[in-house]
């Protein structure tokens, strides 16, 4: 076999999981939800928090963005609107994320599970120096996943889904990580739908076609780099606020998380 020297310093443990999606979606609810079922059952998180513009957290972050930088002073001092404060916050805070590994790096021989909170600002993610920063420290590290927080019932329009499903390929496209489609909201709409469509590339089609009113090359096209896509990820239907599918979403985190062992 040509198996790859893996670097000696990648640990086995804790795994990161690194949370991403849209505004609203139940990130930062999710998290909490993910928290407590790690100290009911899985073993210990270590909390981090990355969304300098959030009021208040519903978990006590082990690390938080907002102990280090003041989005609203940014915005003063580099005349910002809140989303450049927030994206230019994120960049302050990732040249100095070498302390933070520091950090997570003495804890880890107690932790199981790191888990990473972020705004909403998904670009961050496909586009700015401190997301590619921040996943690749924990990657180069630890074992690490991304979790893609779906809010499924906004969700159900074909057409709205397939945007939200090009935002999560672009996420996968750029950061290479395994990746976790976590439709969340499940006590308000199920998922089954999202599950058929991934699953029936023809179904889709046809829904999105139905939907947009109009049959283009383009829709088919992006169906077809989704079918390819949905080929890469798992997915698990999950409730921030009920708790549904956690041990779910904690076995798709455990094998994202030798996929990634394996591949690295
Ligand atoms: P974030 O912006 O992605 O961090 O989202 P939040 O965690 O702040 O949640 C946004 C809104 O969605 C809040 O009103 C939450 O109470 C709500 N929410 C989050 N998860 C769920 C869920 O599983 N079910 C329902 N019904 N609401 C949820
Ligand atoms: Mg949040």
């Amino acid at each position: 076999s040509t198996e790859v020297a893996r670097p000696s310093h990648l640990k086995s443990k804790p795994v990161v999981v690194i949370v991403i999606g849209m505004a609203g979606s139940g990130k930062t609810t999710l998290m909490q939800r993910m928290n407590a079922y790690l100290h009911q059952t899985r073993g210990r998180g270590y909390v981090i928090n990355l969304d300098p513009a959030v009021s208040s957290l519903p978990f006590g972050a082990n690390i938080d963005i907002r102990d280090t930088v003041d989005y609203k002073n940014v915005m003063k001092e580099y005349k910002l609107g809140p989303n450049g404060g927030i994206l230019t916050a994120l960049n302050l805070f990732s040249t100095k994320f070498d302390e933070v590994m520091n950090l997570v790096e003495r804890r880890a021989s107690e932790l199981d599970y790191v888990l990473v909170d972020t705004p909403g600002q998904i670009e961050i993610f496909t586009w700015s120096a401190s997301g590619a920063i921040v996943t690749e420290a924990f990657a180069s590290t630890f074992p690490t996943v991304i979790a893609y927080v779906v809010d499924t019932p906004r969700s159900t329009s074909p057409v709205t889904f397939m945007s939200n499903m090009l935002y999560a390929c672009g996420i996968l496209y750029k950061a290479r990580l395994p990746l976790i489609l976590a439709f969340n909201k499940a006590d308000v709409a199920r998922h089954d739908f999202a599950l058929e469509w991934m699953e029936d590339f023809e179904a889709f089609q046809a829904s999105v076609e139905s939907d947009a009113s109009y049959t283009s090359n383009l829709s088919r096209s992006l169906a077809l780099v989704l079918d390819e896509f949905y080929q890469n990820l798992s997915s698990v239907g999950v409730s921030a606020v009920t708790g549904l599918g956690m041990e779910d979403l904690f076995q798709a985190v455990e094998k994202g998380a030798e996929d990634y062992m394996s591949n690295y």
